[in-house]
């Protein structure tokens, strides 16, 4: 029986509760989490896609996306960041609508009802779970010393904002450090380029954060992991694939299961 079947998943964050959400429209019931933290963070996150199963409880919010300055934000921001303007080239200016995160992970989990362990999981445990699961579902990235150097640190600025979830914006200016800015769900980040350093009295004045980013170009690992068959990776970190959004593991595992029941009908 399909319900009994066991799904675990390693890691809490948006790329796991898409994936439970796949696996739950196909019928799967029997969910076990194994995570080290409890909330993830959710700076900037824009989400225009959500599960089916919970598309009719949600409202999306509208959210205007300006992007300025693009071609000096292409010449100095992002080269010195390492970074390809793949999704927002296209555009100055674009409505859409997007969906809050923490909403929709607290209503998925509360449908989907797993069992979650908190633990931080060593390289070595994956096996075990492999062994005692149906699927095991990997959401963060296997250690790799030479892929670690594709990891990198920015220092963000962040501070509420009052025109909470409305716009979205790429900005930059020629009178300050070069950076990208995201105004979102109640608050604001201004991401620095990677050398920025702040200084001790911004550092003691205001809130800064340092995120992590992948590089682009860095060669990516497909969905099933070649040590296990019933292992798959999902999100960004995990595939080590900074293209990744995580609104992807839904559609990437609905039709992963999908290929599967083909196969097994046959
Ligand atoms: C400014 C900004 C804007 C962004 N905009 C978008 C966007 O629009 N759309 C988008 O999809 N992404 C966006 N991202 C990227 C976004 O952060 C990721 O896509 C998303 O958070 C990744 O979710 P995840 O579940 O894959 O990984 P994470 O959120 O990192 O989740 C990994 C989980 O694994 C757990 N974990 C890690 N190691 C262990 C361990 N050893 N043992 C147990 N548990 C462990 C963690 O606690 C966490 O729960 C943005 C990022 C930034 C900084």
């Amino acid at each position: 029986m399909i319900e009994n079947e066991r799904i675990t998943v390693l890691g809490a964050g948006l790329s796991a509760t898409f994936a439970v959400a796949a696996f739950y429209e196909h019928g799967y019931r029997n969910f076990l989490i194994v995570t080290d933290r409890v909330f993830p963070q959710f700076y900037g996150i824009l989400i225009e896609h959500v599960p089916k199963m919970v598309e009719r409880y949600l409202t999306p919010y509208p959210l205007e996306i300006s992007f300025l300055g693009e071609e000096s934000y292409e010449k100095y921001y992002l080269k010195r960041f390492k970074r390809i303007p793949q999704k927002f080239s296209r555009f100055t200016f674009r409505e859409t609508q997007i969906y809050h995160p923490i909403h929709l992970q607290s209503l998925i989990m509360s449908l989907v009802k797993p069992k979650i362990i908190f633990t931080k999981i060593k390289f070595e445990d994956i096996e075990f779970y492999t062994q005692t699961s149906k699927y095991v579902i990997q959401t963060f990235p296997n250690p790799d010393q030479e892929r670690e150097k594709f990891v990198f640190r920015a220092w963000t600025r962040i501070e509420p904002w009052k025109p909470d979830g409305k716009v979205y914006i790429l900005h930059n200016t020629t009178d300050d450090s070069w950076y990208r800015e995201i105004g979102n769900l109640g608050f604001k980040l201004r991401e620095f380029v990677a050398e920025y350093e702040p200084t001790t009295e911004q550092l003691a004045t205001e809130q800064w954060i340092k995120l992590k980013f992948l590089q682009p170009d860095i060669p990516s690992i497909d969905l099933q992991d070649s040590r296990q068959k019933n292992l798959l990776l999902v999100g960004r970190w995990a595939r080590w694939n900074p293209n990744l959004f995580a609104e992807t593991a839904y559609f990437e595992i609905k039709k992963f299961l999908e290929e599967e029941k083909t196969h097994e009908d046959r």
